[in-house]
């Protein structure tokens, strides 16, 4: 038979599918709301100002070749990331307990991880990582690689996982977080479960549990002695404050509970393409934090040999010259204030202007920004998207997510009243 007669043909992406549609679309005042990356008043990609400032100084770097980075990567990078996120004065960094590795931006990080865990974490029983439902549509394509035993000249899997199992996220009534559901699952799963938790701005619901009630997560999580994977793609993209956004990792490495953070640069540093990030394992001490570096070192010769340095040249610069940091925290603020600005004018248009019927309070109550987007109501059905992009060339995922980041100050009341006529 004629070779790869086995391969089945894909479904394409669905994202990339809607982009594609959406360009072949010939509507003038047609607006692509499945876009995944920040978008500036005028729908255009933005290069932040700090980002090209860094890049500057790179190109008049003589110093600078192109040899290979560590396998760990780029040292001033992955150290200033680590504090970036577990925060300046971190007493796991301090023990030297944190094990920091870069990696292929946030998607790299999750792979890593998810590779490293189904190697060496001592699972009991099922070897099953708990996702949210709904989760970022991508997260589950992180743990493809471990759902089926591969052999041992392929990659590094020796056993199986079995496919994610779900932990429910959103009560529909309020679109707001379904606490006691997720607290069940919490306590109703396997001693030393792994769950999968967004350190911020939940994808793709927008919705985080309150300060109170990760409090309670970090109990549950302690007394079942599970362990935390976070996954952090928006640090300071949420609020607008790096710190704050970080606020959850922190809590928890202070509580001592188990956990590493995948940490993705694509959103808040405007670097999707440059793919930097980090994945960075909290230990016990610092033996054991050894121990962890040499075998994730393993699997990062075999995976990628060693990370990219451009892009964690250019964030290394940013967080390591307090000129550019502060520059960096104004032109985060400038992303997150204006999407929470068109959160606000959204929800002024539906309720004030247009009176559009139903509840829209969740426009303004999940927290504001750009990737992570709006169910608009669990009423809102499939076909009320399809009409939306039918009839009003408006382009969104079928499950009635929107990005923010691609409503801006011209399209805005353009697309509150498409929605007003098709909820009506
Ligand atoms: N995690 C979440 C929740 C995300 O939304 C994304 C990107 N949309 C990522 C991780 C990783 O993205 P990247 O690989 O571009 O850093």
């Amino acid at each position: 038979a004629e070779t790869w007669h086995n391969v089945p043909l894909a479904p394409p992406d669905s994202i990339f599918k809607l982009t594609a549609a959406f360009k072949a679309d010939t509507y003038p005042q047609k607006v692509n709301l499945g876009v995944g990356a920040y978008r500036d008043d005028d729908n255009k990609p933005w290069v932040l100002p700090v980002v090209k400032k860094a890049s500057q100084i790179l190109l008049n770097d003589r110093s600078l070749d192109h040899e290979y980075l560590p396998i760990t990567g780029l040292p001033e990078f992955v150290s200033s990331a680590a504090r970036l996120i577990l925060g300046e004065n971190s007493p796991a960094i301090a023990e030297n307990r944190v094990v920091s590795v870069q990696t292929i931006s946030g998607t790299g990080a999750n792979h890593l991880a998810a590779l490293f865990l189904s190697r060496y974490y001592q699972f009991n029983g099922d070897k099953v990582v708990y996702l949210s439902d709904p989760t970022w549509e991508f997260s589950q394509g992180y743990w493809i690689p471990t759902l089926r035993p591969c052999s041992e000249s392929l990659c590094h899997l020796q056993q199986c996982w079995h496919q994610p199992a779900f932990v429910p996220l959103l009560r529909p009534k309020t679109i707001g977080l379904d606490f006691a559901g997720f607290v069940a699952k919490l306590e109703s799963a396997p001693e030393r479960s792994v769950f999968l938790l967004h350190a911020c701005a939940h994808n793709p619901t927008g919705v985080d549990p309150t300060k109170e009630q990760w409090e309670t997560i970090a109990d549950v999580i302690l007394a079942r002695k599970h362990y935390a994977f976070f996954d952090t793609a928006y640090q300071g993209f949420a609020s607008g404050d790096l710190d704050r956004d970080a606020a959850a990792v922190r809590y928890f490495v202070s509580r001592g509970v188990p956990l590493l953070v995948c940490q993705s640069f694509a959103k808040n540093a405007g670097l999707y393409g440059e793919r930097v990030g980090a994945l960075h394992l909290v230990s016990p001490n610092k033996e054991t934090a050894d121990r962890v570096r040499s075998q994730l070192s393993v699997l990062q010769r075999s995976e990628i040999s060693n990370p990219p340095s451009y892009g964690a040249r250019v964030v290394a610069l940013i967080l390591n010259n307090p000129e550019l940091f502060e520059e960096w925290k104004a032109d985060i603020r400038t992303m997150a204030g204006r999407i929470i600005k068109m959160r606000e004018e959204l929800y002024r248009l539906l309720t004030e202007k247009l009176k559009t019927p139903g509840n829209w309070d969740h426009i303004i109550n999940q927290i504001g920004m750009f990737r992570r987007v709006d169910r608009f109501d669990f009423g809102f059905k499939k076909t009320q998207s399809k009409v939306l992009t039918d009839d009003a060339h408006v382009y969104l995922t079928v499950n009635g997510r929107i990005s923010m980041a691609g409503l801006n100050s011209k399209n805005i009341r353009y697309f509150a009243e498409a929605l007003d006529r098709v909820v009506r």
